[in-house]
């Protein structure tokens, strides 16, 4: 297994909108196993193959304290929503921000598992939060975006500045 590099916000391939995956393989189940690993490392609740700079429908979550929980959803559809839920969250993508986001309470979602075997599962609380901010990862789409315009460009300039002050290898040279 190896840990993966997560993009950060402003990076613009994390507007990438991602592709269906065509085989569930080993292949796939490498790249799962290091998206849980990078995902438990960093740590975090879920991680979507866009944020590693893979762009195929395909996401991890653990919402469990303990770390039993993993759940791989791969080409997942939401197939009905309701009800509100106002969340305080946060993005392995956009490090040391946090802010109130609106979603459904309630999922059901269609999704292959780790298997390739067609999965219908109902989600409410933090579960269903989570994976449908994993799912925006797949459009293309961030939890920055449902803030205000200056909410989003001040976090901009935070991350553009704070990735500045850090000296790279090249800076030393
Ligand atoms: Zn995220």
């Amino acid at each position: 297994m190896a840990k993966l590099r997560i993009l950060e916000f402003p990076d613009p391939r994390l507007r990438t909108r991602a592709v269906p995956v065509k085989a569930v393989d080993d292949r796939l189940r490498r790249l799962i196993d290091d998206m849980f690993e990078t995902m438990y490392a960093a740590p975090g609740i879920g991680l979507a193959a866009t944020q590693v700079d893979v762009h195929q429908r395909l996401l991890v979550a653990d919402v469990s304290p303990d770390k039993t929980g993993p759940l791989v959803l791969i080409n997942p559809e939401i197939l009905q929503k309701d009800g509100v839920a106002v969340t305080e969250e946060g993005c392995l993508s956009v490090p040391g921000y946090f802010d109130e986001v609106e979603r459904a309470g309630h999922i059901r979602v269609r999704y292959l598992d780790r298997d390739g075997q067609t999965v219908e599962q109902d989600m409410d609380g933090l579960l269903a939060v989570c994976v449908q901010h994993e799912m925006d990862h797949l459009e293309g789409r961030l939890f920055v975006d449902y803030l205000s315009e200056a909410k989003r460009q001040r976090i901009r300039k935070r991350l553009v500045k704070d990735r500045r002050t850090v000296s790279s290898p090249v800076a030393v040279l």
